[in-house]
């Protein structure tokens, strides 16, 4: 393996506050009782701002300036006007896309390489994309004369936290909705910069309100009779709860929830390529990516061959500094994820699967967890079960095509899937039965703004992304 020296970018970019009040008709304002909590880096456990916690007057406050933003400005504003806006944010987020990784990746702990050469971008797109929209949605295909929403209520989780802002808030506001968003409580700093790209970009006020806190600022904020729409990405968990709470009102909602991809290889699949898929797969992200490739189904005649690659590739894999260049796996996002990737993986060492991971020297301070694959897992396995969001993966083998079909759908998941073959007609034929919202053909974790991404079962419902992601926000 080649030693690198270290090459870590700088984060004087970035110009953190020591502290973030939140952002309500188009200004910072401070909480009403004056609650707040810390921001740190995963990777340090520094601290790196105090931020506002929002409590339900400051929800309400929020919601009605949204609304007020509704009736007045944003709803009767054309099409046209609109997109101006969106793309002048589309080209600001381009401008300041440096600052913006940096600080995505000290909040996170994602690695910069992977903020800097694909959420960035990613955000940016999608501002650009749905731009494009704001003034040809009588073109979508939902009717002559498709209407805004009006309020959307959005949740979002830790994992992609700009790029799941970006799923958001473009086509809502290009649909002619105005919203109030909830970050993450881990990672709040970058929909506060995100923030003050809108003053820049002289949104009109109260169009995009971002209130901080954890959960009991996310409840009363989707709970609030105000709001018309509903869109929550996270867990499965909350999503239930979400859902048991707007059944019987007049709210739409839609649920981006959790998976448990298969990546499923055959033997007549390029091994090598297929493992940069497997790697991309599950340590993208350190795997806290809700579509990872958490279920590697290999088929038992290549299984050995496979694994012996993977095992020599995440051998290379450099685990650490997230804001060094080199870095390809960074930080887990909390205490509480990294508790939750060792009770996990804790159990699949005790129900039998064996355990394996390349030697790595991690950093003392901070969350970290080494790569780690399970060989001999079975289905009634925990870790074949459950959603574990972290840098671990589970390889099940099997012989045929229909047993990887019926393997890869044995889960009330439904979210995406890999398939690796070199035969066109397999892929057709396995695409068709594989119950995942998103199928992915000899690659993985690939995404365009024009592509629409969501689940089945407990993955969730609606879709986010492309032309069908305007139907959320729209009244078709
Ligand atoms: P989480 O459900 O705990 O939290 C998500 C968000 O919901 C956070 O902002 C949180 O503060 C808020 N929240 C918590 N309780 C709430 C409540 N009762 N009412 C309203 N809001 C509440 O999930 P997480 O741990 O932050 O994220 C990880 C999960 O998200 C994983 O299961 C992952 O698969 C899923 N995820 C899904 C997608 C997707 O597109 N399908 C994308 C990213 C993450």
């Amino acid at each position: 393996m080649f030693e690198y020296a270290p090459a870590p970018e700088s984060r004087s970019v970035v110009d953190l506050k020591p502290s973030y009040g939140l952002f309500i008709d188009g200004a910072f304002v401070d909480p009403t009782d004056g609650d707040s909590f810390k921001s740190i880096n995963p990777a340090s456990e520094e601290v790196l701002a105090e931020i506002a916690e929002a409590g339900a007057p400051d929800v309400e406050r929020a919601v009605r300036a949204a609304r007020k933003a509704y009736d007045k400005v944003w709803g009767p504003m054309p099409g046209r006007d609109r997109a101006k806006y969106l793309y002048r944010i589309a080209r600001l987020i381009q401008e300041r896309s440096r600052e913006l990784a940096v600080l995505e990746s000290l909040d996170n702990g994602k690695p910069i390489k992977e903020s800097r050469d694909v959420d960035l971008p990613l955000v940016a797109a999608h501002f650009f994309y749905y731009a494009g929209w704001a003034d040809k949605l009588e073109h979508a295909g939902f009717g002559s004369n498709p209407r805004s929403i009006g309020v959307a209520a959005q949740v979002i989780p830790w994992n992609f936290p700009l790029l799941m802002l970006a799923w958001k808030i473009a086509p809502a506001l290009a649909a002619g909705n105005t919203v109030v968003l909830k970050p993450a409580e881990t990672t709040s700093l970058t929909a506060l910069l995100f923030a003050e790209i809108c003053q820049q970009a002289d949104l009109p006020p109260g169009v995009v309100n971002i209130v901080t806190g954890a959960g009991d600022t996310g409840r009363a904020l989707v709970e609030h009779p105000g709001v018309d729409k509903v869109a929550f990405t996270g867990s499965t968990d909350v999503g239930r709860a979400i859902a048991r709470s707007v059944a019987g009102t007049r709210k739409k909602l839609t649920l981006e929830l959790g998976g448990k991809a298969a990546n499923i290889v055959f033997d007549d699949a390029p091994i090598d390529q297929a493992v940069e898929g497997i790697v991309n797969g599950i340590f993208f992200n350190q795997g806290h990516v809700c579509c990872a490739g958490s279920r590697l189904l290999v088929q038992e005649n290549v299984a050995d061959r496979v694994l012996e690659s993977l095992k020599r590739r995440m051998a290379q894999l450099r685990v650490g500094d997230p804001l060094d260049k080199n870095t390809d796996v960074g930080a887990i996002n909390s205490a509480a994820q990294l508790e939750r990737i060792r009770e996990l993986s804790d159990a699949g060492t005790a129900e039998g699967a064996e355990r394996w991971s390349p030697p790595c020297e991690l950093p003392e301070r901070g969350f970290w967890f080494a790569p780690t694959i399970f060989t001999g897992v079975t289905q009634a396995h925990r870790i074949a079960r459950e959603e574990i969001f972290g840098p671990v993966l589970s390889v099940l083998t099997f012989r045929t095509p229909a047993e990887a079909v019926e393997k890869a759908n044995n889960t009330p998941y439904g979210l995406s899937a890999g398939i690796w073959t070199d035969k066109g007609s397999r892929i057709l034929w396995m695409a068709d039965r594989l119950r995942a919202g998103v199928v992915w053909a000899n690659t993985f974790n690939k995404f365009d703004p024009t592509s629409p991404f969501g689940g089945y079962k407990e993955s969730g419902y609606g879709r986010e992304g492309g032309r069908h992601g305007l139907e959320a926000y729209l009244n078709v």
